[in-house]
């Protein structure tokens, strides 16, 4: 999968995605993730590529052109059209259900706005997915674009060893993660759960299960809806309310 991300400040996000497991699976081959600097688009001379809103108000916008120029672009140098996205506090918020499917895409890219956003008709005529992180503003769409690269690329094959698999944590079957606990095992007088330390695997995977769906239960119940429970599962429930 290849993910594009159109910035002002492709450094920020170059410094992001060397490191750690997104860093590793770039270096190897499984996600290709490029910083593309809009500012290479501008014709202006002094490399400017926001201007005063029209009608009056606070800050900057930046321009239709080099957004425009800088995606087709990237079309042609790739030739294929990639799914854009705009990260902006306006879009769907985005979920685990979203990311797993945008993770079965080819190709996208992310648009991140700056300033104050960006000239309205750049977005009527590109017509991007619009994804918001969550009802809060932030000064610009880079750490909004690296919260869904760095979501999507864990998705894809071999990017996480087995150890570090997807599967059981939050959200992913709609499901908060139970507790973990490595070593030691006694810190400040609290011991790990005694049924971790048995060995026993049935054991083990009930007694996290029903972690799971009590840490659900109590704080996030609006999820349980989603969920696909099993009869055990919803008789233990009935036992918690
Ligand atoms: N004036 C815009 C508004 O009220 O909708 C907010 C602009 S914000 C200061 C600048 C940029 O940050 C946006 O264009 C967007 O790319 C990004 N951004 C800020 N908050 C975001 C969020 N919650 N989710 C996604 N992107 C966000």
């Amino acid at each position: 999968m290849r993910i594009d991300i159109l910035t002002l400040f492709p450094e920020m996000c170059n410094a992001y995605l060397s490191e750690s497991i997104i860093g590793r699976a770039r270096k190897a081959g499984k996600v290709e993730i490029e910083c593309v600097d809009i500012r290479d688009y501008t014709k202006d001379k002094h490399r400017r590529v926001d201007d005063t809103p029209y009608g009056g108000g606070m800050g900057m916008i930046m321009q239709v052109d080099p957004i425009y120029d800088c995606y087709n672009a990237l079309c042609e140098k790739t030739g294929t059209k990639p799914h854009l996205i705009y990260l902006t506090p306006q879009g769907k918020t985005l979920t685990q259900k979203r990311v797993r499917e945008l993770s079965e895409l080819d190709n996208i890219a992310l648009l991140c706005g700056h300033y104050e956003g960006i000239d309205e008709r750049v977005i009527e005529e590109l017509q991007p997915e619009e994804i918001s992180v969550g009802d809060y503003v932030l000064t610009g769409g880079e750490l909004p674009a690296l919260i869904l690269a760095d979501a999507v690329s864990r998705m894809l094959p071999d990017v996480l060893s087995n150890d570090e698999c997807f599967e059981e944590e939050s959200h992913y079957s709609s499901l908060l993660e139970y507790p973990q606990y490595t070593r030691p095992y006694e810190w400040k007088g609290r011991t790990v759960p005694d049924v971790l330390l048995t060995g026993h695997h049935a054991n083990v995977d009930k007694w996290r299960r029903q972690q799971s769906l009590k840490r659900t239960f109590e704080r996030r119940p609006d999820m349980l809806e989603k969920a696909e429970l099993t009869e055990e599962d919803r008789e233990y429930l009935s036992n918690l309310k």
